[in-house]
C-alpha cells in the first residue's frame, strides 16, 4: 500500500504539486503550518499509484512516497 507522507512544515503551499497528480488527490489545507503558510494534504480514501510526480514537482522536497 502506497502512503504519502507530506511534511507540513517544509511545504510553503506554492500548489504546484497540486495538478501533477493524475488522481486529483492532493488539495490545499486551510490550516497553516508553524510558519504561517498553508500546506498541501492528501485526500483521504484518494487513489494514489505511486507514481512521485507530486515529490518531483516539489521545490521543497516536502513529499515522501512510502510504498
Ligand atoms: S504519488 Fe502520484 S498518484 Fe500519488 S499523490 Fe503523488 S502524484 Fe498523486
Ligand atoms: S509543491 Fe511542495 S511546497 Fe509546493 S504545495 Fe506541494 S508539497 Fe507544498
Amino acid at each position: 500500500m502506497v502512503m504519502v507522507r507530506i511534511d507540513k512544515e517544509l511545504c510553503k503551499g506554492c500548489e504546484l504539486c497540486i495538478p501533477f497528480c493524475p488522481y486529483n488527490s492532493l488539495n490545499m489545507s486551510r490550516n497553516l503550518n508553524e510558519y504561517g503558510l498553508p500546506t498541501v494534504y492528501f485526500k483521504e480514501g484518494h487513489p494514489c499509484s505511486g507514481c512521485r510526480h507530486c515529490a518531483v514537482m516539489c521545490p521543497e522536497a516536502a513529499i515522501e512516497i512510502l510504498e
